[in-house]
């Protein structure tokens, strides 16, 4: 039994958890639809990760060249190596033009082209034809799109009176008996008070889980919270095996550098100053997708070219593009590798290799980003209150491997989908009587139990522990036998939980505390991911396996579903079929294709 907590009631239509850019595109509409809204963000908004998207934000404007939202579908089906689900494909790219105009009437101040259109930079995977030519397609605010597209986004809500808590900490979901989501319990960081916020919906949005691994460019709050609530909740999580690692992290640092460093016509070297993407890749070259840049780097590396004393990183070549144009189109990026890697991006190359930068897996939702689970055989049965947009939802537009520029757009398309539907289904003040409190006492004895946990294992430590295990097991490339090991260290990391020692005990900035909490998250995430990537017996996107590289359509074109219990070794693992159709006749079926780069 916890201690007894004085909770603080609030009542709202809907209430965002999260407020990166699909948080914040998700409230901005619900408020603007006249839906009473709370948005609850542990860190302040525009701190959240989007702040760091660096390249742009993928729609087939065609403001700098012939562009059509079919070739983007194609490019993204193509890239998903087929695990995407057509129809929300089809959805989002072509939203994606209302989407962007939308955005461009609120205020981003995009990078604008001699005749005041918005500026678009190539980017991997984009193209035309179907893959015939090289689009133009990402749009662009220089190299600061997140920072741009999350200031107007915060703007824009509070234009519309959202209301929103700030270094509030979402604990866990309120869920009545019967597996209906009516709201979520909440920790103000600063106040030290428990908060209830009832909801007739709930928008999960709260990022990725890049900080499980060692090495990564997501921000320290990556931790994977909503996926971790909704796992405690009995949900699962799709497709976790798909990580991306992105091609050119900063060595040593893992910050990034954005793929539209490729886009102005940046390039890749070896040790022996070759440009080996030309093998790789013979036609997409340095600009070929991030899981085929990353693996031809690691197999660099692995066969003795890499660049350094220790062999392992590779160089990243911008000082042919002169100081004007990295003046204008990549000022962050040169600041970027001055501080991190102490290097002069306009006279000599940034040292680089593969780091963690994406979740391709997380809450499977439809594409109106209503959350879905398996339910007496049907794969697409909705969990009535509850949805999930952005990183750490599913829907599943990236499938096995995301195209640079297309998560900003998958935040914008599915934020404003989720906002639509609560619109047509939620009523407005409506009263709030659904019976929780079972599922309250749960989150509150968990809490508790946090608090005043006596173990002998320090919470960094663990976290430590648990990163190296990452990357070490599911890395680039994986097999068998680390994939085994990887699933029995996991585990033991998973049990260690049990015996984790928390030391502050206050309810003020305990960050002690909200490390501890977001640690249990990670550690879902990163079991669910261990063990599907141990049980996809294939190669496709950026899952590698050494001993299954070829893509089995046959056995594998369907999506991986895990559960997790918390403090549990086991994972259940089920499937969801891909849907392989479009949504409407707008758009053809696009079959399954080899793989030509
Ligand atoms: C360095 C970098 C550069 C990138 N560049 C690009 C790019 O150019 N183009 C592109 O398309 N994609 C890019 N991406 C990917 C893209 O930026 C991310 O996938 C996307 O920003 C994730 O947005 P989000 O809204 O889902 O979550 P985030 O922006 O991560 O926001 C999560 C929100 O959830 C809140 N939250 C989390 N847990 C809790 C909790 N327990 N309680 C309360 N609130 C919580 C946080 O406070 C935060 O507000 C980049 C990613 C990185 C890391």
């Amino acid at each position: 039994m916890s201690e007894s907590y004085d909770i603080i009631e609030h009542q709202h239509d809907v209430v965002v958890v999260g407020a990166g850019g699909a948080g914040l595109r998700a409230t901005r509409g619900l408020a603007d639809a006249g839906l009473k809204t709370a948005c609850v963000t542990k860190v302040f908004p525009t701190r959240s990760h989007t702040v760091a998207a660096q390249g742009g934000i993928a729609s087939a404007l065609g403001n700098m060249g012939e562009d059509d939202w079919r070739w983007h579908a194609y490019d993204t089906i193509k890239g998903s190596d087929w695990l995407g689900d057509q129809d929300a494909i089809e959805y989002l790219t072509k939203e994606a033009i209302p989407a962007i105009i939308e955005l461009e009437h609120d205020g981003v101040p995009f990078s604008r082209t001699e005749d005041g259109k918005i500026y678009q930079r190539p980017f991997g995977g984009m193209t035309t034809h179907f893959g015939k030519g090289n689009a133009q397609r990402t749009c662009a605010a220089a190299d600061r799109t997140g920072h741009a597209l999350l200031h107007t986004l915060y703007q824009q809500s509070l234009k519309a009176r959202a209301e929103f808590f700030i270094e509030y900490f979402a604990i866990d979901l309120l869920m009545t008996e019967d597996g209906e989501c009516k709201g979520v319990l909440a920790w103000d960081l600063q106040g030290g008070q428990l908060h209830r916020f009832r909801a007739h919906q709930v928008i999960l949005a709260t990022g990725g889980y890049g900080r499980a691994y060692f090495s990564c460019t997501s921000a320290h709050t990556c931790t994977g919270d909503g996926i971790g609530m909704a796992l405690r909740a009995g949900l699962p999580l799709q497709d976790p095996e798909f990580v991306q690692f992105h091609p050119t992290g900063i060595y040593g640092a893992g910050c990034l550098i954005t793929e539209g460093a490729r886009g102005e016509g940046g390039y890749l070297t070896n040790s022996e100053g070759e440009r080996f993407m030309e093998r790789y890749a013979p036609n997409a070259k340095d600009l070929a997708s991030r899981d085929v840049v990353s693996r031809a780097e690691t197999v660099e590396i692995n066969e003795g070219r890499g660049v350094g004393e220790k062999g392992d990183h590779m160089l990243l070549h911008l000082e042919h593009l002169g100081p004007e144009v990295l003046h204008e189109r990549l000022p962050g990026i040169t600041e970027t590798a001055r501080i991190f890697s102490g290097v002069d991006a306009t006279k000599e190359p940034i040292p680089v290799l593969p780091t963690v930068h994406y979740n391709m897996g997380g809450i499977p939702t439809n594409a109106f980003g209503e959350v879905v689970t398996l339910k007496d055989g049907d794969p697409e049965s909705v969990v009535p209150g509850l949805m999930a947009v952005g990183e750490t939802g599913c829907v599943s537009v990236h499938g096995a491997n995301r195209l640079g520029s297309n998560s900003l757009l998958d935040l914008v398309v599915f934020g404003r989908a989720a906002a639509h539907r609560c619109e047509e289904v939620v009523p407005k003040g409506k009263m709030h009587k659904a019976n929780t409190s079972a599922s309250e006492q749960k989150a509150l004895d968990r809490f508790d139990r946090l608090r005043y946990a006596k173990g002998s294992t320090p919470t960094a430590q663990l976290r430590d522990s648990l990163q190296e295990s990452m990357q070490k097991y599911a890395a680039v490339f994986r097999n068998e036998d680390n994939l085994a090991k990887g699933v029995e260290q996991i585990g033991k990391e998973v049990k260690s939980f049990a015996d984790v020692s928390v030391t502050d005990r206050s309810m003020t900035w305990n960050s002690d505390l909200v490390e501890t909490m977001e640690l249990e998250n990670l550690l879902g995430c990163a079991i669910c991911t261990m063990h599907a990537a141990a049980n996809r017996k294939e190669s496709r996107g950026a899952h590698a396996h050494e001993e299954y590289t070829e893509r089995d359509d046959e056995n594998w074109m369907k999506h991986t579903l895990t559960w997790h219990n918390s403090g549990e070794t086991d994972v259940r693992i089920e499937y969801r079929p891909v849907h392989i159709n479009p949504m409407t006749d707008e758009m053809e079926h696009i079959p399954p294709k080899e793989r030509v780069y």
